[in-house]
């Protein structure tokens, strides 16, 4: 089933029981607790807290997301991308548990030809909060789901918030087994590779305050029950494609065959390749979608996210083989493929290609110019004697010429040498502590970037230490 499908069917079937179809936002969050949207809720949060009259008691969205903070994970999991789209129903006051979890046991398990989606009811594992008997006993006695394939998890999994203060709640996931060949039996308390996780229904009940991660005060009940669901559209194209790998849907493989011709890297053939194809797809597909929704590549904020992702993805163009300026030509893929469901793109594509082959321009004059400080840093530490070039380079190379570590690592091993990263990081933390001096000198009263700042260091994930948590984005 085509990714265009699985939105349409979502987006009817709600329809068709009571909901309003409402379009997706802009990615650039209405929130000023967040930069970008990570999750098909925020838009309604006002609804949710009963700030705002929701426009009816039952909506359904496909809501365009960002998840900076799963950055790590593209390319290395199957299931991670930093854009994705979130299909979600709401109920704002309206259902609670029962409706939900019915209502989403049925979409899943009708067969095709009856408008469902048509998944085998014995690959679907369910987790529920560690203390929601609640939401169990609807689970085994409503919908008449053994009792082993039901899984209790604590707050990392089964407990939703934003990552800011805001509406959150107990919730109940639905997994996918996509069977042995991705790994030992167990469940998705154990194995979230294989038992994938497909859709989250949160019981959307109490309101958080300010906390770290998931240490924060409960302030109160909701004015109503709620229900916030998500469901991930390229995850379940994966199931339903028959694809190992959400990048090998078909929105994105047609990216990776495009990137693999540019490079001469064949898809399929070296799990590294495969890796740095796989972010190439991702990244340039989240730049053409920041870009769309209005985002400038910039130093702060949101253009830095830009900025680093879109970077991210060109350097990995060039590890890979690219000579030549090439974002131009996966732009027009990304255009082609997302402009079905998103024709802005297609109207504003002449502004989107002009902002996207300066941010390439730029930057590959950066890579000249860094280039040849490394060498020369390369050329110099030789002629000294050293194998190890000293973190102060690294750091002046990253700070003055925006070369990621791990590009200097790369290539700095490309020429024999290794990189003194611990005095690297040390000087990358001194600057750190020197940045929030400052803000906090200057109290700008803008939202917290810690959660961005990190991005550059990622890429080669090697002992990223940029941010513990995801202040800013939900989890
Ligand atoms: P995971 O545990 O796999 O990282 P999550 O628990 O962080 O997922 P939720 O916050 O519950 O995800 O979001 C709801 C749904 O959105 C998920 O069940 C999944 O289908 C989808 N989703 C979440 N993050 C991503 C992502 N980075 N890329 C693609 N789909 C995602
Ligand atoms: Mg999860
Ligand atoms: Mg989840
Ligand atoms: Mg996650």
């Amino acid at each position: 089933m085509e990714s265009a499908e699985i939105r349409r069917r979502w987006l009817s079937f709600f329809e068709e029981r009571g909901h309003t179809v409402v379009p997706s936002a802009s990615l650039i969050a209405d929130d000023p607790t967040l930069l970008l949207i990570p999750a098909g809720m925020v838009p309604f949060k006002p609804y949710f807290l009963g700030e705002a009259a929701p426009p009816a008691p039952r909506v359904t969205s496909v809501q365009k997301c960002v998840r900076t903070p799963d950055i790590e994970e593209v390319g290395r999991t199957t299931r991670h991308g930093t854009f994705f789209q979130m299909c979600g129903n709401f109920s704002f006051g309206d259902y609670f548990k029962e409706g939900a979890i019915t209502l989403a046991w049925e979409l899943l398990t009708t067969p095709v030809s009856q408008g469902g989606y048509g998944l085998d009811p014995e690959r679907l594992w369910i987790t529920v909060y560690e203390d929601d008997d609640e939401a169990e006993t609807i689970w085994r006695e409503r919908v008449g789901v053994p009792a082993e394939r039901i899984q209790r998890l604590g707050k990392k999994d089964n407990y939703w918030d934003m990552g800011v203060p805001g509406p959150c709640g107990p919730c109940s996931e639905i997994n996918y087994d996509r069977g042995p060949d991705f790994g030992p039996e167990g469940g998705p308390a154990v194995n979230d590779e294989r038992y994938v996780e497909i859709w989250n229904l949160v019981f959307m009940q109490y309101e958080r305050g300010p906390g770290e991660g998931k240490e924060y005060p409960l302030l109160g009940e909701l004015p109503s029950k709620n229900i916030d669901t998500g469901l991930g559209l390229e995850r379940l194209a994966m199931i339903l494609q028959g694809v190992r790998n959400m990048y090998e849907t078909d929105t994105l493989r047609v990216l990776i065959d495009r990137a693999g011709e540019l490079t001469g890297v064949r898809y399929g053939e070296d799990e590294r390749g495969d890796i740095a194809l796989r972010v190439i797809a991702d990244h340039m597909r989240t730049a053409v979608m920041l870009i769309g929704d209005g985002v400038t590549p910039g130093n702060e904020g949101r253009g830095y996210v830009l900025r680093r992702i879109m970077r991210r993805a060109i350097r990995n163009l060039r590890i890979l083989g690219a000579t030549d300026p090439v974002a131009g030509e996966l732009v027009e893929v990304v255009i082609t493929t997302m402009g079905r469901q998103y024709p802005e793109l297609i109207t504003d594509r002449g502004r989107i290609r002009t902002v996207a082959l300066a941010e390439e321009a730029a930057f590959l004059k950066t890579l000249r110019a860094g280039t040849n400080i490394l060498d020369t840093a390369v050329s110099e530490t030789r002629e000294a004697g050293g194998r190890v070039l000293s973190g102060e380079k690294a750091f002046l190379l990253h700070d003055t010429w925006g070369f990621p570590i791990d590009l200097t690592l790369e290539m700095a091993a490309e020429q024999g040498l290794s990189v003194d990263e611990a005095g690297f990081r040390r000087l990358m933390a001194e600057q750190r502590e020197r940045a929030k001096a400052d803000a906090r000198a200057k109290k700008t009263g803008h939202a917290d970037m810690s959660a961005y700042r990190g991005i550059a260091d990622v890429a080669g994930a090697t002992e990223f230490t940029g941010y513990t948590h995801t202040e800013g984005e939900a989890t």
